[in-house]
């Protein structure tokens, strides 16, 4: 696990759009932080930027002590967990688990440890021969949270990923997320724009609104302020 910080960036889009602005966030070792707030106003942007997958038009991200602005998505130590799953839809549960690992040329018996034991945790063991299609919409979430673990990153990054559930099934794995995140202490950022959702799961919230930070602090500093 490792610390993140995110100093002074600003993303404009080519177009123009500025996304977000000022953003100034450190995220300590082993710490769930939630970026909460209304559409439009730039989580994902951001999310997406800590992940590489947009570049950062000013200021500097840092996970670890290392620089990651010009780091491509794959040689950053961190595992991203969608809304869509973006699961593998012809392999098996277990070639999804194993696919990332094989691509980085993981030794066979390390790749089959860590699937072994995410698929324990997360109480997945018996579907490991299913193809994603033969799997509940839990289920599914629950692969991609393995897809996730079986990386052993420094940081998970969560985009909405309970979105596409009902609402009983969100409420069970967002529980389920908050136990495996505090069980393996890896550093944790997570969009959401359900309030409750951010309450329950951040140790601290970043509410964002209109591309800037309007406040940063517990989900008791955030919400109970008189
Ligand atoms: P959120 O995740 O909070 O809904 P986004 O980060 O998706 O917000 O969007 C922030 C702003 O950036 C919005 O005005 C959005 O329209 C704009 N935006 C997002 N993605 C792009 C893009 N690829 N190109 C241009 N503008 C974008
Ligand atoms: P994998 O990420 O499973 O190893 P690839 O090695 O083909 O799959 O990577 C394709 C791209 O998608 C890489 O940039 C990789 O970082 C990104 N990617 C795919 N799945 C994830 C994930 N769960 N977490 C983070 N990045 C991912």
């Amino acid at each position: 696990m490792a610390s993140i910080s995110l100093q002074n960036i600003a993303k404009v889009y080519p177009g123009g759009t500025k996304a977000v602005r000022d953003i100034n966030i450190d995220i300590k070792d082993g710490e769930f932080i939630v970026l909460v707030g209304p559409s439009g106003c730039g989580k994902s942007t951001l999310l997406r930027m800590v992940a590489g997958l947009e570049t950062i038009t000013e200021g500097k991200a840092k996970i670890g002590d290392k620089v990651v602005n010009h780091v491509e998505p794959a040689d950053r130590d961190i595992a991203m967990v969608f809304q869509n799953y973006a699961l593998y839809p012809h392999m098996s549960v277990y070639n999804n688990l194993a696919y990332g690992l094989r691509n980085r040329r993981k030794p066979k018996d390390e790749i089959d440890r860590r699937i072994r034991e995410a698929a324990r945790m997360l109480e997945i063991e018996q579907y490991l021969e299913r193809k994603p299609r033969a799997l509940s919409g839990g289920q599914r979430q629950r692969v991609a949270m393995g897809r996730a673990i079986v990386r052993e990153p420094e940081a998970f990054l969560f985009d909405e990923p309970l979105s596409n559930l009902d609402a009983k099934l969100r409420v069970s794995m967002r529980g389920e997320i908050k136990r495996l995140q505090k069980r393996l202490g890896t550093t944790s950022l997570y969009v959401t724009h359900d309030q409750l959702e951010a309450m329950t799961l951040a140790d601290r919230l970043v509410v964002l609104n209109g591309g800037e930070i309007e406040q940063i602090g517990t989900p008791l500093d955030v919400y109970h302020k008189p």
